[in-house]
């Protein structure tokens, strides 16, 4: 048994409010909630709403209540990332402090065009503004447009590392010059999802497989501000008949849409349990309780047809 004193940990579950959840969403979602549980841990809440500019008014609300619909609980009040940007300001000045830290002047389009290492991983940063001379940083400053500011980003002192998956085993990913802070003025989702976990009690991050490749960098960013590195479990996404990533163009996919279409929310869950090996006609996903096993989610992803 866990004495009182001891914090028993937490999974959590994370969404951007960019849109109504589908189906493969409010699965992995009742797979973060069901680890969480069957493993004593307690379960968190929080909306990724770090773009304040682009938040929809609604969307937030609606995916928070589908989930409540299909039986997900969570305990404690829900973190609300658009609330948490001292904390971020202060991880970075932790980072800066140690000399970790620097202005970025890039447009998306000069990254693209930068000259490369040889061997620089794809996608990573050219490394163009690590080591300018202050007055080059003057310059550029005063040159970036309206609206604009400088980009924070991280020194990295390691090209990769390794992490350990529950489904995925021993997992090496590129660390780049990861971004702190967006030249629009907004904290990155490395960064943040980094603090708030910790902030949270997160000790089991249970999420989309597509999020994968950011792990190396979250990891590197945890071990830097002396916080624990997660348990991690990256799960198989929802794919259409074409073996394509789920998305709202492949017709009813949202809880709504799928009402629109005749079918309730039961019917709804009731696949995603069936999904899950749950008992035959269940439509609870209280029934998949001690169901699901790290090994089970190895068997690739789910057909949504
Ligand atoms: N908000 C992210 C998403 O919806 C997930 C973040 C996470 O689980 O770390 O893709």
């Amino acid at each position: 048994m866990t004495s009182p004193s001891t914090p028993r940990g937490a999974g959590r579950y994370a969404p951007s409010p960019s849109g109504d959840l589908h189906l493969g969403n409010l699965r992995t979602a009742v797979i973060a909630w069901l680890l969480a549980r069957d493993s004593g841990r307690a379960f968190r809440m929080r909306v990724d709403d770090l773009d304040t500019a682009r938040a929809r008014p609604g969307v937030a609300e609606r995916q928070l209540a589908d989930l409540a619909a299909i039986g997900i609980d969570w305990d404690g009040d829900i973190m609300w990332e658009s609330e948490r940007f001292p904390a971020y300001a202060a991880a970075a000045d932790q980072l800066a402090d140690r000399g970790l830290v620097y202005e970025c002047y890039c447009s998306r389009r000069e990254i693209a065009e930068a000259p490369r290492a040889p061997h620089s991983p794809p996608g990573s940063y050219p490394g163009t503004c690590r080591n300018l001379p202050e007055s080059e940083r003057a310059r550029r400053r005063t040159a970036l447009g309206p609206g604009r500011v400088p980009a924070l980003r991280l020194r990295a002192e390691v090209t990769e590392l390794t992490i350990t998956d529950r489904v995925h085993g021993a997992y090496t990913g590129v660390v780049d010059d990861v971004v702190l802070r967006r030249g629009d003025g907004v904290w990155a989702y490395n960064l943040a999802v980094v603090v708030d976990d910790a902030a949270q009690g997160v000790d089991q991050v249970v999420r989309g497989e597509d999020l994968l490749s950011s792990t190396p960098r979250q990891a590197y960013l945890a071990d830097l501000l002396g916080l624990a590195r997660p348990e991690y479990v990256h799960v198989p996404l929802a794919v259409n008949a074409a073996g394509e990533r789920l998305a709202k163009r492949d017709g009813a996919v949202t809880l709504a849409d799928l009402a629109e279409a005749g079918t309730t929310t039961r019917a709804a869950v009731a696949r995603i349990v069936a999904s899950l090996g749950g008992p035959e006609g269940s439509d609870s996903i209280h029934d998949l309780r001690g169901r699901v096993t790290f090994e089970a989610l190895r068997s690739g992803p789910w057909e949504f047809t």
